[in-house]
């Protein structure tokens, strides 16, 4: 059974989606995502161009073989646009291996660990009040862990914080180029215990809290916030600091206990190795689309189990539908699995492209039984949605200093 088609298509239900297709010389087909938010061509390029060719009539079976000659034989090793690009082969080469065994891909990596795979929900508002109404109407739904953001006052708009606007943040006004945001860690600084504080006495003790700190934060900075928000016991701290530095992390261990968190944007092992052997995090939020696929997150993924550190797998929606497949068969294995970001199944438009039967119940997602990922794409449907040009913001300090977004 060789590789005999590969497909790239792009499509827009509210954001744009990188889907490649595998098909082999008996028909049988495997979906990948590839998607990197803002840089969606440069993936389908590098794909068209440089990956597909060198893969038709190759053994779909050797997952690991092409996983290495993709990494290993490229010569320019690593980067997003390249692991967004392996990373789609291997989850459409891990699809067919399932479809072929008869197997869910959960199945094909040890079995379960686990009944069901526990999710955290966003809770947002523009008020501290409102981010808790929305968070209360998760706990209603079953939720038992909620990541609280809530606007800064004085800034124009604060990540994670979208109001009514019914596009996410790129296709906001619909200008295909970057939006600008402000930041202000002073006044973030005034808001931040509060939020907390009021949340711990709404929702009491039982829920388990989270907070993205979207990388706004100096090491000093984050180890003074992971001490003042030591008394509301957070499940973990996200992206306090950037650690492309991974020293950094050091400095803000050393000073608190709060659980911190990382690895949304890492494309590979060696962008958190040090991080995990020196036990600077607990959890580790690396996405199979960024960080090469279903193989590469199960190598971390082992690799962080000898240091108690839990795999918690990135989950915006700027991540396809068929990366949440590979994260939820990668999750209901992982003997360390923490838990799972969740944001919903998407808009309606979404939902006519990509159709999956994994299922949510009380705040826990269940798992597809398919053969494979249990995932399928509505090619024809996707003519309809177009890519579109966008890209995430540019965030800048208050003087104007460009700035982590
Ligand atoms: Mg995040």
């Amino acid at each position: 059974m060789v590789i005999d088609k590969i497909e790239v298509f792009v499509s827009c239900p509210g954001r744009n989606f990188v889907t490649v297709k595998v098909t082999t010389s008996d028909g049988t087909y495997g979906l990948g995502d590839a998607t990197v938010n803002g840089r969606e061509m440069a993936v389908v390029s590098y794909l068209e161009e440089h990956v597909v060719p060198c893969l038709i009539g190759r053994d779909a079976h050797a997952i690991e073989d092409i996983w290495q000659y993709l990494y290993k034989g490229v010569y320019w090793r690593k980067g997003p646009i390249n692991m967004a690009a392996v990373a789609s082969i291997d989850m459409a080469l891990w699809d067919i291996k399932g479809k072929v065994a008869g197997l869910p891909v959960y199945q094909l990596l040890g079995g379960k660990s686990r009944n069901a795979v526990t999710l955290y929900a966003h809770a947002n508002g523009k008020s501290i009040e409102q981010t808790l109404d929305n968070a209360a109407q998760h706990v209603n739904n079953g939720f038992k862990a909620i990541r609280l953001q809530s606007a800064v006052p004085g800034l124009k708009v604060t990540y994670g914080v979208l109001g009514d606007k019914k596009d996410y943040y790129e296709q906001q006004g619909n200008r295909p180029l970057p939006p600008e945001e402000d930041w202000s860690t002073p006044k973030y600084f005034a808001m931040i215990e509060e939020l907390f504080i009021a949340a711990r006495k709404r929702l009491g003790n039982d829920i388990h809290l989270l907070h993205d700190v979207h990388s706004r934060l100096t090491p000093i900075e984050s180890a003074k916030l992971g001490k003042l928000l030591e008394p509301y016991n957070l499940m973990f701290l996200e992206d306090a600091s950037m650690a492309e530095n991974q020293e950094n992390y050091k400095l803000i261990r050393h000073h608190t206990t709060t659980p911190l968190a990382i690895g949304e944007t890492y494309n590979t092992i060696w962008d958190c190795k040090d991080l995990i052997q020196n036990q600077l995090i607990d959890f580790i939020r690396v996405a199979a689309t960024h960080a090469g696929g279903i193989t590469a997150l199960r190598r971390i993924t082992d690799f962080a189990s000898i240091y108690n550190v839990k795999l918690a797998p990135h989950g915006a929606p700027d991540l396809s539908p068929v990366c949440m497949a590979a994260h939820m068969h990668l999750n209901i294995w992982a003997p360390n699995f923490g838990i799972q970001e969740f944001v919903g199944f998407g808009n309606d438009e979404l939902k006519q492209l990509f159709k999956h039967d994994y299922k949510v119940v009380d705040g826990m997602a269940h798992v597809s039984e398919a053969p494979g990922l249990g995932i399928e794409f509505d090619e024809e449907a996707a003519k309809a949605f177009p890519y579109k040009r966008s890209y995430l913001p540019v965030c800048r300090l208050e003087d104007g200093t460009v700035w982590n977004w």
